[in-house]
């Protein structure tokens, strides 16, 4: 995983030194000398990843951080802060100004290419999510951009598997002025709670003495609902090969001990930060796919999901000699209820229709809103004496039942009219399937509405 690395700092011979380290691992490094410059690259959208000195002339590293984290175009692009000193204090500074991660020199060689490799990926992945909301600009849901960099990563729920009490009550106090914290002592109960959901993340000490958390680690990783949970390990030193292997398995950051309270929160909030941002920005996608096949206003599928649908069961049943029948609805005298009682009447009537269709047919039928006031289901493996009975069962729960409407206030009378037709050997087409259907609904309109017509 190559990526471009913006290497910020005011003396010369700091720069060298990293690019060294950076190049040997076949990053594509640039740099600065200065704030302005800095900025300058970063919105012109060249870089990935930022270290970012603090101490420099004129714009110091927390200002440029500042900077880049309040421009939209600018806020995703992560920045490492390089700190001379390790104090407590300039990591507080830095992250009130947005920083997703620290160094301090001198720089250790594993800690550097862990955090710039773990915010290069976090990188990429945000660009194609970024890439991908953009394309939904449009479609009317929320803009996922904005509301994903809104996200302040406080009142997290955080997992803590530490089973040295001390130690799990200090870092709980920390953590609690911001989050909530629950403790487990036991790892072999954590898989099943952290799949019960609802956490943001996941710290889990590597000297637990039960159990192995490597391989807690790993079932957590291999879960597929919990592929992207961040986890934090807890170690004793950098040079455990533990944290290395961790690593290797897709921990998102370490902390080595004693546990610096400030690091802690710091560490924390920031993959809480990072998690809702992409949360937000794959639930605008899953939205966008849903809107692609689900019609929104009563959550049937709507006319494209089922052309391609029908044309797939289509060739799948007939090849199989099996009957596909195919059922269009309309509603009767529809436009005089929208005019008498209104749309959002209208509407009810719609949603409403839609529930009695999804109950009189099978799970394997495919309810579809066409359009309008026009339903369609499609039936696999079924004759036209079946398709007849559940289209007339179909008509008579519509007019059985007057429908309820505006919250309980009115009862309406509706009724719809139906065509069916069926598809055998002779007929493979969806479009003439669909016609023929479609013909003997207008059929049942001619004969007086609120009743059944099957295609000749
Ligand atoms: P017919 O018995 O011949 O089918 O008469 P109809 O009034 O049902 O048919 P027509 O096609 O004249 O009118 C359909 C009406 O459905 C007109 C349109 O405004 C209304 N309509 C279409 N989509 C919606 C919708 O999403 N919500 C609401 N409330 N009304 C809709
Ligand atoms: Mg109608
Ligand atoms: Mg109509």
């Amino acid at each position: 995983m190559t990526a471009r690395v913006l290497i910020v700092d005011d003396v010369f011979a700091n720069i060298r030194l990293l690019e060294a380290r950076l190049t040997a691992e076949y990053f594509t490094v640039l740099t600065a000398m200065s704030g302005p410059q800095a900025l300058d690259i970063c919105e012109r959208g060249e870089c990935d990843v930022v270290l970012l000195d603090v101490m420099m002339p004129g714009m110091d590293g927390y200002e440029v951080c500042r900077r880049l984290k309040s421009a939209p175009q600018t806020a995703h692009l992560p920045v490492i802060m390089v700190t001379a000193l390790d104090s407590p204090s300039d990591r507080l500074t830095g992250l009130q100004a947005g920083a997703d991660d620290f160094l301090t020199k001198p720089i250790n060689e594993l800690a550097l290419l862990t955090r710039v490799r773990s915010l290069v990926r976090l990188k990429h992945l945000t660009d194609e999510l970024r890439a991908r909301a953009a394309g939904t600009q449009g479609l009317g849901l929320p803009d996922p951009l904005s509301m994903a960099a809104a996200e302040d990563g406080q009142n997290g729920r955080i997992l803590l598997v530490e089973d040295r009490a001390n130690a799990a009550d200090r870092m709980s106090a920390a953590l609690k002025q911001h989050h909530v914290v629950e403790i487990e002592a036991h790892a072999q109960n954590v898989l099943q709670q952290v799949q019960e959901g609802g956490y943001d993340v996941a710290i889990i000490s590597l000297g637990l003495h039960e159990a192995d958390p490597l391989r807690l680690i790993s079932q957590i990783r291999s879960d597929n609902g919990l592929r992207n949970l961040p986890i934090l390990v807890l170690a004793e030193a950098i040079s455990d090969p533990l944290v290395t292997r961790a690593i290797d398995m897709g921990v998102n950051d370490y902390l080595i001990r004693p546990i610096d309270r400030n690091e802690l929160i710091a560490r924390v909030t920031t993959q809480i930060r990072k998690w809702r941002y992409q949360e937000r920005l794959r639930d605008n996608l899953r939205a966008s796919m849903e809107l692609a096949i689900v019609d929104p206003l009563t959550k049937l599928h709507n006319r494209r999901f089922l052309h391609t649908q029908l044309q797939s069961l289509l060739a799948d049943d007939t090849a199989r000699g099996a009957a596909v029948s195919l059922l269009v609805l309309d509603l009767d005298h529809f436009k005089s209820i929208n005019d008498q009682h209104g749309h959002d009447v209208g509407d009810e009537v719609l949603r409403e229709c839609a529930e009695r269709l999804r109950q009189a047919v099978r799970g394997i039928d495919i309810v579809a809103r066409f359009g309008g006031e026009e339903f369609v289901v499609a039936m696999p493996d079924t004759e036209p004496f079946a398709a007849q009975r559940v289209a007339e069962r179909i008509r008579q729960s519509i007019d059985n039942q007057p429908f309820s409407v505006a919250n309980g206030t009115k009862t309406l009378r509706v009724t719809a009219s139906i065509g069916v037709a069926t598809a055998g050997a002779s007929l493979r087409s969806g479009d003439s399937l669909f016609k023929n259907a479609d013909k003997a609904m207008y059929e049942a309109k001619r004969a007086g509405r609120n009743c059944v017509r099957i295609a000749a």
